[in-house]
């Protein structure tokens, strides 16, 4: 019999913190670990594809689904719609492996009402200077969107007391061993 549960993990923190590459980094690690694929009204960047990256919603879609009661959470980020649907959570639970919700926070938040069995994990930057840098080395966003993401990041900085736990992503070999370290130990408990 296995000694470990499967759990539900919302990791969430500023555009630009490192949350899709820290996600990629511990999924190698831990292949069982499912993620749900959120749907956006947002336009998709280059090398993005529908089903995988995001699934890209006409805004009209997108609040049909909400009328429907579709979502688990949804929010406006940065000027679009994101959210994750009940279908991505359900599919994921009924293989039996634990599961990470990369979310912004107010969507963390609304998963916290729902399932209040939920570990949140906020990924931090070392500074908001760290954080613009790698936002522009990125190369995804223009200045207006960098901007956007900044100001939006206070905001979200100043709800991470509100995480179960932190994670500042300086060295990236160290941060993917800490949030290796909380799955694990939920896990266990
Ligand atoms: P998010 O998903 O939070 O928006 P990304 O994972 O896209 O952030 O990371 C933003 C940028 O920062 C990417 O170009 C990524 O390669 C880089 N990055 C992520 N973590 C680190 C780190 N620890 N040190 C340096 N650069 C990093
Ligand atoms: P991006 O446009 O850079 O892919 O994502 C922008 C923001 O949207 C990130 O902060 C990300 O966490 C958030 N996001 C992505 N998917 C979802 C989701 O399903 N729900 C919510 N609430 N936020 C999401």
């Amino acid at each position: 019999m296995s000694d470990t549960a499967s759990k539900l993990f919302v990791v969430s923190g500023p555009s630009g913190a490192g949350k899709g590459t820290l996600v990629a980094r511990v999924r190698e690690e831990l292949p069982n670990l499912g993620l749900t694929v959120s749907a956006t009204t947002r336009e998709p960047r280059e090398g993005e594809v529908d089903g995988t990256s995001y699934y890209f919603l006409t805004p009209d879609e997108f609040q049909r689904r909400v009328d429907a009661d579709e979502f688990v959470e949804w929010a406006h980020v940065h000027g679009h719609c994101y959210g994750t649907l009940k279908s991505e959570v359900e599919r994921n639970l009924l293989q039996g492996s634990s599961l990470i919700l990369e979310i912004d926070v107010q969507g963390a938040l609304q998963v916290r009402e729902r399932m209040p069995e939920a570990v949140l994990i906020f990924i931090k930057p070392p500074s908001l200077e760290v954080l613009a840098e790698r936002l522009r080395n990125r190369g995804t966003e223009t200045e207006d969107a960098i901007a956007l993401r900044l100001s939006n990041a206070r905001r979200e900085l100043a709800l991470q007391d509100r995480y179960d736990e932190i994670v500042v992503n300086d060295d990236l070999d160290e941060a993917v061993g800490q949030l290796i370290g909380i799955i694990e130990n939920y896990e266990r408990n």
